[in-house]
């Protein structure tokens, strides 16, 4: 088991100053600088330098593959890629490191990280890179004044076997580490605390302001808060507590799993994404002259989210996978429609009333990419704001019960969505959405090249 490390108070932004970091090298506490750009699918890719390299001038900028923002999940180079291909040779694009991203990663030895912006040859940030897609957004909502604070909670799934061992299994030893529903269960996840305890210390130590760890509703899941912040902050700390989970646990002998749906009987995992819009340090969400505490300004945000939310439906849910989560009675919504502290739809007021007031938007499944999320809802809510649009009466009952205002049921449905969307396009840009629509299209192409396990055992002697 791995030592607890040292408490620290969170405090500040960045967790680690340049300043530190040269003393830190110096007096050989810190040899190792993970340089990392996010990637599509929201995961941290890039180079370990040594620290010395890094702190003598590699913190200004590395340069990596540009085919690095056009892959998917087996890092395979589908073609038909406007913004690189074989055609153009796939060049570079340079990884510009965020100091203000700089921070220990207390789990790894003599180690730091920084995330990057990815830029182009002219050092203009390269559009469909994720970080670069929410900052554009944000920079709209800071034209009006105004600043995005989110928390996106992250469930997953903790599995007894290693990685490895479940890999050389062809995936079918798939035993989660627990053999009961654990939902808020103290004895159960005291069983699990080798991987959840130094989880919750380290994303400390490394500048997370980490709220709380639990067990979820099914044998094995998980669930991480992380207290609410500056959307950027927000995503940066998603992506790496992601991968700080999958390390953690790798390290622990265990696998940990983000696919949303791994099997049929098992429920979902979701990563819901609570949003607020702040001015001069208060939350404009709220008013207290509303009986719900809600401002004309989060009306017409949330009538945005529901009116777009069949465009971003494709960056909640990007692969075919995802959509197996969408079911009925499951937790995980399948229309868009809001309501006050109801866990059934797809938009949920929470904190009503008060100056927590929020939406929390349940779309979303574990494998989303922070970014593209924020991006995308932020747009629908931005459109919502500019077209001063009006948000329905919450709805009162089992969201499941009716079937108006579906969300697309499958990838390619979303995927038309996104193609279709005006909102997005104007937002985003027409490049951005026909970049992620080919991504689509690449899953899509994917999963009807192979044939299944489903379909042989189905069809194999009865067909
Ligand atoms: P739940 O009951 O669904 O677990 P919590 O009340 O614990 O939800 O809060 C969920 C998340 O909402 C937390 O990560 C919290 O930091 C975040 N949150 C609280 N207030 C706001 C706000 N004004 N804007 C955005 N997120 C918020």
């Amino acid at each position: 088991m791995h030592s607890q490390p040292h408490a620290r108070t969170h405090s500040q932004i960045p967790a680690l100053s340049f300043d530190d970091l040269k003393k830190q090298v110096n007096d050989g506490s810190v040899d190792t600088v993970l340089v990392c750009l996010v990637d599509m699918q929201g995961r941290l890719m890039g180079k370990r330098f040594h620290a010395g390299h890094f702190i003598n001038g590699a913190y200004k900028e590395t340069h990596c593959c540009n085919y690095l923002l056009a892959t998917d999940l087996e890092m395979s180079t589908p073609s038909g890629y406007a913004s690189t291909g074989w055609e153009a040779g796939y060049g570079d694009y340079v990884m510009a490191p965020d100091l203000n991203t700089l921070r220990p990663m207390p789990w790894l030895e003599g180690t730091v990280m920084v995330l990057c912006d990815v830029l182009d040859h002219h050092g203009a940030p390269v559009p469909h890179s994720p970080r670069a897609m929410l900052k554009a957004q944000l920079a709209r909502l800071e034209q009006m004044g105004l600043t995005a604070m989110m928390a996106t909670e992250l469930e997953f799934f903790l599995f007894q076997p290693s990685f490895d061992a479940i890999r050389k299994s062809g995936y079918r030893d798939l035993e989660p580490i627990s053999g009961y529903n654990e939902d808020y269960n103290i004895f159960q996840t005291t069983k699990e605390e080798h991987v959840m305890r130094p989880l919750r210390n380290h994303l400390w130590n490394a500048g997370l302001p980490i709220e709380c760890t639990k067990g979820e509703a099914e044998c094995g899941q998980e669930e991480l808060n992380i207290k609410y912040a500056a959307a950027l902050d927000t995503a940066d700390y998603h992506s790496i507590a992601k991968h700080a989970i999958k390390e953690i646990a790798w390290q622990q002998g265990h696998a940990a799993s983000f696919l949303p749906k791994w099997h049929k009987d098992r429920v979902g995992s979701s990563s819901h994404v609570h949003q607020s819009l702040w001015k001069d340090g208060e939350n404009v969400f709220f008013d207290k002259a509303d009986d719900l505490g809600m401002s004309s300004m989060m009306k017409s945000y949330m009538a945005g989210m529901l009116k777009y939310a069949p465009d971003f439906t494709y960056f909640l849910a990007p692969y075919i996978n995802s959509y197996k989560r969408f079911k009925k009675a499951s937790f995980a919504p399948t229309r868009t429609v809001w309501s006050v502290d109801n866990r059934t739809v797809g938009f949920r007021l929470c904190g009503e009333g008060t100056k927590a007031v929020r939406v929390e938007c349940r779309v979303g499944g574990s494998d989303i990419n922070p970014y593209l999320a924020m991006a995308a809802q932020l747009a629908a809510g931005i459109a919502g704001m500019e077209e001063g649009l009006e948000l329905p009466p919450p709805f009162e009952g089992d969201a499941y019960s009716g079937d108006e205002g579906m969300i697309p049921v499958n990838l390619r449905d979303a995927r038309a969505a996104l193609l279709g969307s005006d909102m997005l396009r104007a937002a985003l840009g027409d490049d951005v959405v026909d970049h992620y629509a080919r991504a689509a299209e690449v899953e899509i192409e994917g999963f009807e090249a192979v044939v299944t396990d489903y379909e042989i055992a189905r069809g194999f002697e009865r067909c």
